[in-house]
C-alpha cells in the first residue's frame, strides 16, 4: 500500500495540471489511524465528487462492544457515526474553493430517523466510513495546495475525531443507541400486548413546518394518554414507562379541526423507524408492517383486484383485472389498500384529509337516491371491520367529518385542543341513539387478494447506451431506465436515499428473483433478505456511501408505480 507521502508527492506534481491528472491519486493509503481509500476520482469538478472511505480496525477506535452487539444498536451507532462526521465536517472543512464542487467535503446522513445507511458500517474487520470530496480546482486547473490542505488536514482530523471514541461524549452517544434499542423493543411488545401502535406519555408530535420534520418548540402541548387506553411498557433502557396503547381492530380519531388528528396520525405513520433523541418522538412506535394509504388519482394500476371495493363500472370494465393509467381517487384509493395488503401489511392508516370522500362513506339518502346498482363503489365504511375480522388487518382511521364510522370502530380516540380523550363509550351510545338506517354494502365477507406476478419486460433499466441507468432525482422521483417513477403518495418514505436504494432493488429484484419465485411478494421478501444479510454492497459494483434501507413496502409502491409493468 502507498504511504501518505506518496499521495503528497502526487498532488505536488500534478499542482496546476489539467483536472485529469487527479485520476493518478486513486488507490490506497496509509495514514497510520486508518487507511484512506479514494476508490473513484471524479472526471471534471462539476461531476458527482469523488468517492472516498475510511477504514480503521476495531481494535484501534476504543469504541465499546456495547455499542454495536446487537444488530439494532449497530444500525444506530453507525447512524450516529454518520452525524459525527457531519458536525465535525461542518466545523472543520473550510468548504467551497474554486470551481464546481471543489473542496466541499460530504457524507450522506440523515434527518430525525435512525436507518441503517452504506455510509458508515461496522464488523469484526472494523470500522468503515464512506464519503465524497469535491477535489479542488479552478477551472479545470487542479488546485494542490488546497488538495493537499483537504488531504492533510481536514480529512486527518475529521478522521480522528470519528475513529476515535476519546472524542466523543460518551453519554450522547450512549442515548443515540438506546432510544433506537427501546423503539424496538416496544415494537416487539406490541404484538404480545394486542396493539398496533403506542404513544409514550409526555410525546412532542407537532413538527416545525411541512417542510421542517424537526420538533415544535414554540406553543407545543405534550401528549398526555388518556387513562382508558394507558398501557405499560418495559424497555431495556428506561425501565416501565407508560402511554397510550391503541388496540387491533378499528381505530376512529375524531375531532374538531385543527385540534392534532393529523399530527397523531402522522406521528403513528413515522413509528416504523426509531428517531433521534430530542425529536419528541421517539418512542412513538407503530407496527412495522403499517401502511400509510390516501387517494392518489392519476397513478396508473396494472392488474390489481379491486373487486373488494369497487364493481360494476361503466363499459364493463374489469375490477377483478383492473388496468388503468389514469386512476380516479377512489380506484387508486382501492388500489393503494389491496396492494398493501397483498405485501402483507396488518395495520392501514387512513386520513380523510387525503382520502377520496365517496370511498370513505356513502350515507342512508345517498343510498336511496343512489341505489347500489349504480354505485360501483363500496365505501370502506362496510368493508373495514371485515378487513380485521377475515384479515386480521386493523385500521387506524383520522375521520372528523362522519359518524357512520362510530357503528364498526373498536375504539374511538377524540383529539381535543391537541389531546387524546378515549370517547368510545360516548360515541357507542350516540350510533344507538341515533341508528343509522343506510345499508351494509360490504357483503358477507371482505373478499380476496391475489397475489400477482410480474413479466421481466416491465423493467428495462437501460437508457441510451447504458445497459443499466437508475437515478433518484429526488425523495420522490426514480428514473428507472427511461420509466420515470413517482413516488410522492408513498408517505412513509423519508429519505432520498431510501429512493435511491430502491431504484437499484427493483434492478437487483428483477436480475436475481423473478424469474425464481411465484409472486411478487416472495420475490421481494427475498431480496430483502438479501440485503438485510449481505448489506448495499450487493447492489452496485461500487463503493457507495449514499444508499439507506427502505421497507419492502414502498419498494412495492415504487414497482406498482411503474408504467411499465405488466402483470402476468
Ligand atoms: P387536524 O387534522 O385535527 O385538523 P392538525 O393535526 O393538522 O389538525 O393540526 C393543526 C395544527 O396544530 C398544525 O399546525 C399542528 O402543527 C398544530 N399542532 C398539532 N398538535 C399540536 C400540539 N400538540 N401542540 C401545538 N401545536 C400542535
Ligand atoms: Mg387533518
Amino acid at each position: 500500500m502507498a504511504t501518505r507521502d506518496d499521495l503528497k508527492n502526487i498532488l505536488n506534481r500534478i499542482d496546476g495540471k489539467g483536472y485529469k491528472a487527479y485520476k493518478d491519486i486513486e488507490g490506497s493509503f496509509d495514514f497510520g489511524l486508518f487507511t484512506l481509500y479514494i476508490d473513484h476520482v471524479q472526471g471534471d469538478p462539476f461531476a458527482a465528487s469523488s468517492r472516498l472511505r475510511f477504514h480503521i480496525p476495531l481494535s484501534r477506535t476504543g469504541f465499546p462492544a456495547s455499542l454495536f452487539e446487537r444488530r439494532i444498536k449497530r444500525i444506530a451507532f453507525q447512524d450516529f457515526i454518520v452525524r459525527r462526521f457531519e458536525t465535525v465536517q461542518r466545523k472543520l472543512v473550510k468548504g467551497y474553493r474554486g470551481t464546481g464542487k471543489s473542496g466541499l467535503i460530504s457524507i450522506d446522513s440523515g434527518k430525525q430517523e435512525i436507518l441503517e445507511r452504506s455510509a458508515v458500517s461496522i464488523d469484526a474487520q472494523g470500522v468503515e466510513v464512506r464519503f465524497t470530496v469535491g477535489l479542488p480546482a479552478e477551472g479545470r486547473r487542479i488546485l494542490g495546495k488546497e488538495a493537499i490542505r483537504v488531504f492533510f488536514q481536514e480529512i486527518p482530523q475529521i478522521g480522528e475525531q470519528c475513529l476515535l471514541y476519546q472524542y466523543y461524549d460518551p453519554s450522547e452517544v450512549r442515548m443515540h443507541v438506546e432510544v433506537a434499542e427501546d423503539q424496538e423493543t416496544i415494537q416487539r411488545q406490541l404484538e404480545e400486548k394486542g396493539l398496533v401502535a403506542f404513544v409514550h406519555d409526555m410525546s412532542i408530535l407537532p413538527r416545525r413546518s411541512g417542510v421542517d420534520d424537526r420538533p415544535l418548540t414554540h406553543n407545543v402541548v405534550p401528549f398526555y394518554y388518556p387513562s382508558e387506553l394507558g398501557v405499560e411498557m418495559s424497555v431495556p433502557n428506561r425501565g416501565r414507562i407508560k402511554g397510550m396503547g391503541i388496540p387491533k381492530g378499528v381505530t376512529l380519531i375524531v375531532g374538531g379541526g385543527f385540534h392534532g388528528k393529523t399530527t397523531l396520525l402522522n406521528a403513528i405513520e413515522r413509528g416504523i423507524y426509531p428517531h433521534i433523541p430530542g425529536d419528541g418522538r421517539e418512542y412513538v412506535v407503530t407496527l412495522p408492517s403499517a401502511v400509510k394509504i390516501r387517494a392518489e388519482d392519476g397513478r396508473s394500476i396494472e392488474k390489481v383486484d379491486i373487486s373488494p371495493f369497487i364493481n360494476h363500472l361503466p363499459q364493463q370494465k374489469d375490477t377483478v383485472r383492473f388496468s388503468t393509467e389514469n386512476a380516479s381517487g377512489s380506484t387508486s384509493q382501492a388500489a393503494n389498500i389491496i396492494e398493501a395488503l397483498e405485501m402483507g401489511a396488518k395495520l392501514l392508516l387512513i386520513d380523510e384529509d387525503t382520502s377520496a370522500t365517496n370511498f370513505m362513506v356513502r350515507d342512508e339518502r345517498m343510498q336511496e337516491l343512489v341505489t347500489k346498482d349504480k354505485e360501483p363503489i363500496t365505501p370502506f365504511v362496510d368493508k373495514v371491520k371485515k378487513l380485521y375480522s377475515d384479515l386480521g388487518v386493523s385500521t387506524i382511521l383520522v375521520m372528523g367529518g362522519s359518524g357512520d364510522y362510530f357503528d364498526v370502530a373498536d375504539t374511538v380516540i377524540m383529539m381535543d385542543n391537541y389531546q387524546p380523550l378515549c370517547v368510545t363509550h360516548r360515541a357507542k351510545e350516540i350510533a344507538l341513539k341515533h341508528t343509522s338506517r343506510r345499508i351494509d354494502e360490504g357483503g358477507a365477507s371482505f373478499g380476496k387478494v391475489t397475489p400477482r406476478q410480474p413479466l421481466s419486460q416491465s423493467f428495462d433499466a437501460s437508457r441510451g447506451r447504458r445497459e443499466m441507468k437508475i437515478d433518484a432525482k429526488s425523495m420522490r422521483t426514480i428514473l428507472y431506465g427511461s420509466t420515470a417513477i413517482d413516488l410522492s403518495c408513498l408517505e412513509q418514505l423519508v429519505d432520498p436515499s431510501q429512493t435511491r436504494s430502491i431504484g437499484l432493488l427493483i434492478h437487483y429484484y428483477r436480475e436475481h428473483y423473478l424469474d425464481k419465485t411465484e409472486n411478487l411478494r416472495r420475490g421481494l421478501e427475498k431480496v430483502m433478505e438479501d440485503i438485510y444479510e449481505r448489506g448495499f454492497d450487493i447492489l452496485i459494483p461500487y463503493k457507495v456511501g449514499n444508499l439507506a434501507m427502505p421497507r419492502i413496502y414502498e419498494l412495492a409502491g415504487a414497482i406498482n408505480r411503474m408504467r411499465t409493468l405488466k402483470i402476468k
